[in-house]
């Protein structure tokens, strides 16, 4: 029997377009890469987007032709999100801070046919226009006066190309399950592989990573990602902020802590977005200034293990509470958030701290298990360690022109991590399964001891990575970056972490560092540093 429900396709046109209609007064604020501070609503990214739909298909861009952007957070990347997946074509983000020779593989790989980029990248355009086989044009996202000196042959200029179009473009009705955006892994073993979301999933990851116990937005909120909209589409906050009616503020390639202070402060910011390194640059600078936050009330923190030391920090001595996610690239990204239960809410602080730094539980959509390497499936006990595995509808089933690999198991994928899951479904991540320490045959999680080790308050970062050793296979070494003007010595640490851990789980030693790796999304580089380090110790 069929429903009599209409069969409207999920696209991403229509977050855009429900946006200008519904909150065409709301504002997009963004830092430019001029240097200025730049205002426009809804309903004027609206117009210029469907003008710059018209001028996509005057540069002879078709579905499902791939738009590459090199861009910084800012009004006009989000422009080409909308214009490019809206009018049929696939947005490719590309990440600025992968090596030239990779970058160009990326954009060889997905066929790549036009790049913008902001003026920052130019040099790093420059060196890809001259040997990419697949791009054709290319676009500096400013205007005429801007416009650089380039050994790129008819650059165009972004502003001029929006000008010369109208700004009537009718949305196609396309088919939901077709590309619209795509986004690599950032592969620290291997070339990176290609994750294409589709309309469909786009739209249905937004419904969820905007409900309350996820990201919990509304058209109150004034939304600053600072985690980039080259990175997984800025978790996804762009087509929210839409979808909600939110202000939406972009940080542009301003991420020091005092830009990003200013901005909060400045534009009455009530949650911001982005990885433990970023949140550092900020506290730090917030702690030297004994500053305040008036308006910021939330804050995500993502991509990497949120130290507990850094959430108690944040709430207790700023006001600002910590919504913990976990999620990759192969699921749109989000995966679970640690928003607290009603009942979770009312526990002493102490207890509600060490739920929150768990990586929480699966938003509606994403479905986990834990299963052993023979694919055992665990137990939900809190205790049991294995390899997690999701399915869901925003959740990659393969990769972009990879036809070799199957990466799913029985329908599920395996998405690297290693993790524990409580009886109420929180899931706590203890490592990435090719950082996982091996000790006498036990595994020694190194998020744990890395948590702990930061919440001695000499200690700005700590990575802990598994050396060989002849008797126990391997046994951790602890690295260590102190915090500026702070003292802390091997023993001392060593004495304070004692006791808070299981002995066999003790680093056999630590190693004091000026800075420790961070590969291209602000991820501690664990393979770098046993390359480093293990020789060394061996
Ligand atoms: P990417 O695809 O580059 O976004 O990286 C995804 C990976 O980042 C995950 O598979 C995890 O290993 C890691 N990750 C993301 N969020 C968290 C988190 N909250 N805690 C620990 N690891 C995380």
């Amino acid at each position: 029997m069929n429903s009599s429900m209409m069969q409207m396709p999920l696209l991403i046109s229509s977050l855009l377009v429900h946006a200008e209609r519904h909150h065409g007064d709301q504002e997009i604020v963004s830092r430019r890469v001029e240097g200025d501070v730049h205002r426009l609503t809804f309903r004027q990214l609206a117009q210029r987007a469907r003008q710059l739909a018209n001028a996509l298909a005057a540069l002879g861009i078709r579905s499902p032709d791939r738009v590459a952007t090199l861009a910084w957070n800012g009004y006009r990347h989000m422009e080409l999100y909308f214009a490019a997946s809206g009018s049929g074509a696939v947005l490719h983000t590309l990440n600025p801070r992968l090596h030239p020779d990779q970058l160009l593989y990326i954009a060889d790989h997905a066929e790549d046919r036009v790049l913008f980029f902001d003026l920052t990248f130019l040099p790093l355009v420059e060196e890809v226009a001259k040997r990419s086989t697949t791009l054709k044009t290319f676009v500096a996202m400013t205007t005429r006066d801007h416009m650089p000196d380039s050994s790129i042959t008819d650059l165009q200029c972004y502003e001029d190309l929006l000008d010369a179009q109208p700004g009537d473009f009718a949305w196609p009705m396309l088919d939901e399950n077709q590309a619209a955006s795509m986004c690599y892994t950032s592969g620290t073993t291997g070339m990176p592989k290609g994750v294409v979301y589709s309309q469909r999933s786009t739209v249905l990851h937004t419904y969820a990573a905007a409900l309350p116990d996820a990201l919990n937005c509304s058209s109150g909120d004034v939304i600053l990602p600072v985690v980039p909209m080259f990175h997984v589409n800025a978790w996804g906050l762009p087509y929210i902020a839409c979808m909600v009616g939110a202000k939406l503020v972009f940080p542009g390639p301003a991420l020091d802590g005092e830009s990003l202070y200013n901005l909060i402060e400045s534009e009455g910011v009530t949650l911001s977005a982005g990885v433990p390194t970023v949140w550092q640059s900020l506290l730090t600078c917030a702690d030297q200034h004994d500053l305040a936050f008036t308006t910021m009330r939330r804050t995500v923190v993502g991509g990497a293990a949120c130290p507990p030391a850094m959430l108690r920090r944040f709430q207790n001595r700023y006001d600002v509470e910590v919504l913990h996610a976990w999620g990759m690239t192969e699921l749109s990204p989000l995966g679970t958030v640690c928003s607290l239960t009603g009942a979770q809410r009312t526990k002493p602080t102490q207890q509600r701290e060490a739920m929150q730094a768990k990586q929480g539980r699966a938003v509606f959509g994403i479905d986990m298990k834990l299963v052993t390497d023979d694919g055992q499936e665990l137990a939900w006990d809190g205790e049991s360690v294995g390899n997690l595995l999701v399915r869901g509808p925003w959740v990659a089933a393969g990769y972009f022109r990879h036809e070799g690999t199957a990466p799913l198991i029985d329908g599920w994928f395996p998405t690297g991590d290693v993790a524990r899951i409580d009886p109420q479904g929180f899931m706590q991540i203890t490592d990435r399964s090719k950082d996982v320490i091996k000790s006498g045959g036990e595994w020694i999680s190194s998020i744990d001891i890395e948590n702990l080790a930061m919440s001695h308050e000499a200690v700005a970062t700590a990575a802990c990575i598994g050396v060989k050793h002849p008797k126990w296979d391997e046994r951790p070494l602890l690295v260590v970056v102190r915090k500026a003007d702070a003292h802390v010595s091997r023993e001392t640490l060593l004495a304070f972490m004692d006791g808070k851990i299981a002995k066999w789980w003790m680093p056999d030693d630590v190693v004091f560092v000026d800075s420790i790796p961070l590969g291209a999304t602000g991820k501690v580089q664990k393979n770098l540093l046993r390359e480093q380090l293990a020789p060394i110790r061996a």
